[in-house]
């Protein structure tokens, strides 16, 4: 699969830890703990968890000393890349630096002043660390906000400030973003960004919000920036557990050919519908859903509409009253009685999965 198939914009590559984000890297998702970092157990278990979902790049807020002091622990625990998410204290930035951390997300707008931003960029440069230039609507500088007000182009000019403040200094080992909770504003923010630095960019609708209404948030605001060929790495901002971040991640890069994988696909179900096809269609993606072949699996409700409208599938199902098919390539391979209609299913995509 190529992830060129959106077009997507040429970025400067940097590395966190062994992941490589930008310049047409896979595009990475990430997530953050939730328990307090100042809890060594809790915060290793749900590291684990995050690893276990196939979390890419795990954030963790180090607000004080004792935070900071669990930071070698976290690092040693995940094998996915550590950023340390620093507000205010310059120091808690150096000093995660110098314990190894891999990166360091920074609102450099609420660091103080900028010789303590110096300060973070010239450890970073020792420690070879990146930097995450985080720009958020919530703390905007006062007089890009007094100029522009809340919107799309505050967002830019102060990244834009800070992007040029880090290149000065010779330091291009950084990503950017520039996130507001509202979409239409981190939309345009992150396609006039985007025109004006080479720098790669982090994605994501802060405090998008909770439930159906957060993940359609995400989903617009990043998938619509991913559609335009932008963007290096993503989170999916969501209140709860942050497994559910990930896992929404991923399908926004799947459901834009971004990601590789099996994807289900299954037919709304109407008047027509002669089996469970809900039922169906989450057995199928549980019990493929780690396999990486790229299969497309198309569950249907029934024969009439079915097989016609899977044909884009590599393989799937069209129920009947009593017996369903199964068809694979767009071919008919199999009649079977309702009750054996999964494990058919099933053994139709092994034999598509061992051929991949
Ligand atoms: S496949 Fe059949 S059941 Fe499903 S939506 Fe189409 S007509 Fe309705």
């Amino acid at each position: 699969m190529s992830q060129n198939l959106l077009n997507r914009k040429k970025t400067r590559a940097i590395f966190l830890k062994d992941l490589k984000i930008g310049n047409y890297a896979p595009i990475s998702v990430q997530s953050m703990i939730k328990v307090d970092s100042r809890h060594k157990q809790s915060t290793v278990s749900q590291i684990k968890r995050l690893e276990s979902a196939g979390c890419e790049i795990i954030r963790i807020s180090i607000p004080d000393e004792e935070a900071l002091c669990n930071l070698e622990t976290y690092i040693k625990t995940a094998n996915a890349p550590i950023v340390a998410d620093i507000h205010f204290n310059y120091k808690l930035a150096i000093e995660s630096i110098k314990r190894g951390v891999h990166g360091v997300r920074i609102n450099p707008g609420n660091i103080g002043d900028k010789l303590k931003v110096k300060e973070i960029i010239k450890a970073a440069k020792d420690f070879n660390t990146v930097i995450r230039i985080g720009v958020n609507a919530g703390s905007l500088e006062k007089d890009i906000l007094n100029r522009y007000g809340l919107s799309s182009e505050a967002l830019v000019e102060s990244a834009l400030r800070w992007i040029n403040f880090f290149e000065d200094e010779d330091f291009l080992n950084f990503k950017v973003s520039v996130k507001s909770s509202s979409v239409a504003v981190s939309y345009k923010a992150y396609l006039m960004l985007s025109e004006k630095t080479e720098a790669p960019l982090h994605l994501g609708i802060t405090e998008a919000g909770f439930g159906e209404y957060g993940i359609v948030k995400s989903s617009v605001g990043i998938g619509g920036l991913l559609l335009q060929g932008i963007g290096d790495t993503i989170r999916v901002s969501l209140t709860g557990d942050p497994v559910r971040e990930v896992n929404i991640g991923f399908h926004i890069l799947k459901s834009l050919g971004l990601k590789e994988g099996v994807e289900v696909i299954s037919c709304p179900t109407c008047s027509r519908v002669k089996i469970d096809v809900e039922s169906l269609a989450s057995k199928v993606w549980e019990e493929f859903k780690n396999t990486k072949s790229n299969i497309k699996i198309a569950v249907m409700g029934c024969e009439v509409n079915g097989p016609g409208e899977a044909k884009e599938a590599d393989c799937g199902i069209a129920g009947g009253s009593k017996y369903s098919l199964i068809f694979k390539k767009g071919e008919i391979v199999k009649k079977v009685r309702n009750e054996e209609a999964l494990s058919a299913l099933k053994e139709v995509i092994g034999q598509l999965i061992s051929q991949n």
